[in-house]
């Protein structure tokens, strides 16, 4: 008898969770369905800001001072002093914040275009991002590794497009567009390091 009344409760906590496991697989689809882009369109999920998850898409510190001690000399054979490479690891820091705030505050503004600048001579990166070229906000979106800096020491760096114009359709002058239908360019690879001069 007693071992009857035992499998008896055993069953009914079975098809307790039985149901439950079944109501919460119903529930999980509704979950998904929950509109991620809300009234104010496409925009209100292209400017969340990339600071999220830039980590996916850049190296951390550690990773960076990690490399930067196992690498003697920078891409153009020159030696790079262990004070060098600490202020290059901050530097890439620094710089990373940097374009992260620009692309914030441009999405304060609404800003829908930005370009490469240069603040000096950086023979890794101007062939594959010219200087004036331009990328949307949308494509930063979809590809946050866009954002400068690109690698070690790199001097490129990212700026609010404040004219008027549609860069798309007019092709301003001196402005063309990083990324030609869908493509994306071949990105310097962050390990390239170089030394200022
Ligand atoms: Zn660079």
């Amino acid at each position: 008898m007693l071992i009857a009344l035992i499998g008896l409760a055993l069953l009914l906590i079975f098809i307790l969770v039985a149901i439950r496991v079944g109501v919460n697989k119903e529930r999980e689809p509704e979950k998904a369905e929950q509109p991620v882009i809300h009234h104010s369109g496409i925009y209100s999920i292209v400017r969340k800001s990339p600071r999220e998850n830039i980590g996916a898409h850049k190296p951390s510190m550690d990773e960076l001072r990690k490399y930067l001690a196992s690498q003697n000399v920078d891409i153009q054979g020159k030696a790079i002093s262990a004070p060098e490479k600490e202020r290059m690891a901050e530097r890439w820091q620094t710089d990373l914040e940097k374009s992260l705030t620009i692309i914030e505050e441009g999405d304060k503004k609404g800003t829908q275009f930005y370009y490469y600048d240069y603040a000096g001579n950086d023979p890794v990166c101007q062939d594959s991002v010219p200087k004036g070229s331009f990328v949307t906000r949308e494509q930063i979106f979809h590809y946050p590794n866009l954002i400068p800096p690109f690698h070690v020491g790199c001097r490129c760096s990212i700026k609010i497009y404040q004219g008027d114009e549609n860069l798309r359709d007019t092709r301003v002058f001196g402005f063309k567009p990083l990324i030609s239908e869908n493509k994306l360019p071949h990105l310097p690879e962050w390990k390239k390091i170089l030394v200022s001069a």
